[in-house]
């Protein structure tokens, strides 16, 4: 047993599942990582005893005592400002106006960090980038669309109240043929979520099917649900289907537009794209990513695509995200090591 190192865990609280990362006094992954069902909904003491278990697990991993572990980091689906959640969003009621960060400190006798998901997805991806020290972007796109800002200290932007990088609710110029804007989730109309999320996508390929162009397309049937339809539509895409990548190319120059405005307000130099498309075929993945850039070069000046010195200079550059599933437990470690070590 190495006694003398200190480790660091990051959890990663999700709606279904917790992922657990141990990090060393390095900030880096020891490679101990575990993964428990998640129980947000019965409330947060629920919670806490499937973290104690992951912390469990990670030690048993990696073959350290549980005293060994001086800090955790920990996100939650849900807005949170200094250790309390501000709106339920999936969880239990409870969690609403606790401050729940102080209460698993005490509970588990180390400090703890916490923010929301979008956060700690964008640090998770600072973090496998070990030599990169800009700043960097992170847009994921899933049932919504959640995103972070990580500074170049490898420091989260928080806003003032934690309410920063709610990129999914940023307006973009476009709209129906019909002149309309899509509603959003968050009650407005017309914002990137209600063009480029699972949502959105509901909503297009309902759209795009009652069109007499598609009316032979496997997708038109009736015996398939709505919900079944979009979640089958990005394996079209992959196989190439007219109709899907018709789809999925106007979602990317939509994010596009909206990735515009946003590198004008933060520069951040490199832009992330994280959720389910992450994990697509290289070939769609390559397409995808020319058509988000198709939309940027729309909207942002050409200063953020070349430096007008150094004309091969790119000055925002376009990456997946690939730390893969548990990228946002090992950032939240890597934090908790950068504050607790
Ligand atoms: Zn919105």
């Amino acid at each position: 047993m190495n006694q003398e190192k200190k480790y660091f865990a990051g959890l990663d609280i999700g709606g279904s599942t917790v992922k657990a990362a141990l990090v060393d006094e390095n900030g880096l992954s020891t490679g101990a990582l575990t993964e428990v069902k998640s129980r947000v909904k019965e409330g947060f003491d629920a919670t806490f005893e499937q973290l104690e278990e992951a912390l469990r697990q990670l030690v048993e991993k990696e073959g350290v005592d549980i005293s060994a572990v001086c800090g955790a980091g920990m996100d939650v689906p849900a807005p949170n400002c200094d250790g309390v959640v501000w709106t339920r969003a999936n969880l239990g009621e409870d969690w609403v106006g606790t401050n729940v960060r102080d209460k698993l400190s005490e509970r588990i006798g180390i400090p703890v960090y916490m923010t929301n998901d979008g956060n700690a997805a964008a640090i998770g991806e600072f973090s496998v980038r070990p030599d990169y020290d800009g700043s960097l972007l992170l847009v994921a796109p899933g049932t919504g669309l959640g995103g972070g800002l990580v500074l170049p200290s490898g420091k989260i932007y928080e806003g003032a109240n934690g309410l920063s990088l709610e990129v999914g609710h940023v307006s973009v110029p476009h709209r129906e043929d019909d002149g309309s804007l899509p509603d959003c989730s968050c009650g407005l109309k017309g914002c990137v979520e209600a063009w480029v999320s699972l949502m959105a996508l509901r909503r297009r390929v309902a759209l795009e099917i009652k069109k007499g162009k598609w009316a032979d397309h496997p997708l038109a049937s009736d015996n398939i649900s709505i919900i079944d339809k979009a979640f089958q539509l990005r394996d079209y895409a992959e196989r190439d289907d007219e109709m899907a990548v018709s789809i999925f190319q106007q979602q990317g120059q939509i994010l596009g537009y909206a990735l515009g405005d946003l590198v004008r307000v933060f520069d951040p130099g490199l832009v992330v794209i994280g959720g389910g498309l992450a994990d697509t075929g290289e070939n769609f993945r390559n397409r995808y990513m020319g058509w988000v850039q198709e939309g940027f070069i729309e909207r942002a000046w050409s200063v953020y695509r070349n430096s007008p010195i150094e004309p091969e200079k790119v000055t925002t550059s376009f990456e997946w995200a690939s730390g893969g599933d548990f990228s946002a437990a090992l950032g939240m470690g890597f934090v908790a090591r950068d504050l607790f070590g």
